[in-house]
């Protein structure tokens, strides 16, 4: 791990990674690292769990399943992070100067969630509300569209 960086409880949720020392911009600050499976077999292993550290990438849909400090980012709509893709490793690098003491964020884009929502806490100025990417809300709303317009069936009640 690199030097200076900590896990601590985290005023956006639970625990965050914060640096103790200056970061610049443009460095890798970490890489998002962990077991590989492809979409299909990470489907079947966390079908119906709620927290998962995923992280997927490239045009195959490989997963990578965090382990390690990277998992303890939080998301943020005012990131100081970004993940980066180079030789299908995944890095997370600064976008800015980063000062000491500071959460250690980047915006998560999440997509193709069975989550209802993924309400952001995250208090940035332009908070989004959410974490979902742009294109995620776009397709969640055409299906609440198609929704509507299918005729009402009895629902059967989730235990
Ligand atoms: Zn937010």
């Amino acid at each position: 791990m690199r030097p200076g960086l900590i896990i601590r409880s985290s005023s956006i949720h639970a625990a965050g990674c914060y640096t103790m020392l200056p970061i610049r911009k443009g460095e890798r600050v970490l890489e998002y690292d962990g077991p590989r499976f492809s979409k299909d077999a990470a489907d079947e292993r966390y079908k119906g769990r709620v927290v998962t550290y995923l992280f997927s990438f490239g045009e195959q849909g490989e997963v990578i399943d965090g382990f390690g400090t990277a998992m303890f980012l939080n998301h943020s709509c005012a990131p100081n992070c970004e993940t980066e893709e180079e030789e299908n490793r995944i890095y997370i690098t600064a976008i800015r100067d980063i000062a000491a003491g500071e959460e250690l964020v980047y915006e998560y884009h999440l997509h193709d969630s069975e989550d209802e929502d993924a309400g952001c806490h995250c208090g940035a100025e332009n908070c989004r509300g959410t974490m979902f990417s742009e294109e995620e809300l776009k397709r969640r709303a055409k299906q609440a569209r198609m929704r509507r317009r299918a005729p009402k069936q009895p629902r059967s009640r989730a235990s």
